[in-house]
């Protein structure tokens, strides 16, 4: 069983938790910060910025041009997830040595995943657990953020390196959600937001926006889609 980016590995960690619920506060109502509302100049690679989710997918051929592999401990012999787009790359870096700085051993465990890989991968998916399941924890072809080449699932030996919620109460996975906008990364699927992002609880998945926007998404509270909206009804 996997999480909704985690297809690679056969543990169930997050299958067990409903994220989200009636105690979601209403999306309407949020409030969007001070300054949010200000004109910016636009961000040198808009795709940095791109909101990709079950609504908004990403074209099939889509495949960023400046994928490189990742200066970090890894946990797959596999080429391909062990890849970032460059900027992304350098800033996990630059994020790890953080981490190390203040005591904690983090490893990359997936980054980057063609649209012909989430495709197999989801079907995989959908033949084990069913269509329903799959759609809840995993991602179709396309919809995966993974597919940007800006996406990380990070993982600590204290969850022997897996990819599940307890992750999220380990002193690696609390100075990660604490320290990643400092890096220009978000923990993109928040607890009980699933019916915003439409995906369980992902205290491992960071998406890198740049320092910029990363640091105001996380000071917004907002998830990444709560946070566009409110920029978009200004
Ligand atoms: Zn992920």
């Amino acid at each position: 069983m996997t999480a909704a980016c985690s297809n690679e590995t056969a543990q169930g960690g997050a299958s067990g938790t409903k994220a989200g619920g009636s105690s979601q506060a209403d999306p309407a109502t949020s409030e969007v910060p001070d300054g949010s509302q200000e004109e910016e100049e636009p961000p040198a690679d808009p795709a940095l910025a791109a909101l990709v989710n079950k609504t908004h997918p990403l074209q099939n051929s889509y495949a960023p041009d400046d994928l490189v592999a990742i200066e970090v401990p890894t946990i797959f012999q596999n080429s391909e997830v062990n890849q970032l787009r460059k900027g992304a790359a350098e800033a996990l870096k630059e994020l790890f040595a953080g981490a190390e700085k203040d005591g904690y051993k983090l490893y990359a465990r997936s980054g980057y995943r063609s649209y012909e890989t989430q495709q197999a991968l989801f079907a995989d998916y959908v033949s084990r657990e069913g269509e329903g399941a799959a759609n809840r924890y995993s991602a179709r072809a396309g919809q995966s953020e993974h597919q940007t080449g800006l996406a990380m699932d990070v993982t600590s030996d204290s969850v022997s390196k897996g990819l599940t919620e307890q992750f999220g109460e380990t002193e690696e996975g609390r100075w990660l959600a604490e320290n990643a906008h400092l890096y220009g990364f978000i923990i993109r699927y928040p607890k009980g937001r699933e019916d915003i992002t439409g995906y369980i609880y992902e205290p491992w998945h960071i998406r890198y926006l740049g320092n910029e926007l990363a640091t105001k998404v996380f000071e917004s509270g907002l998830t990444y889609e709560e946070y566009l909206s409110g920029n978009e009804a200004s």
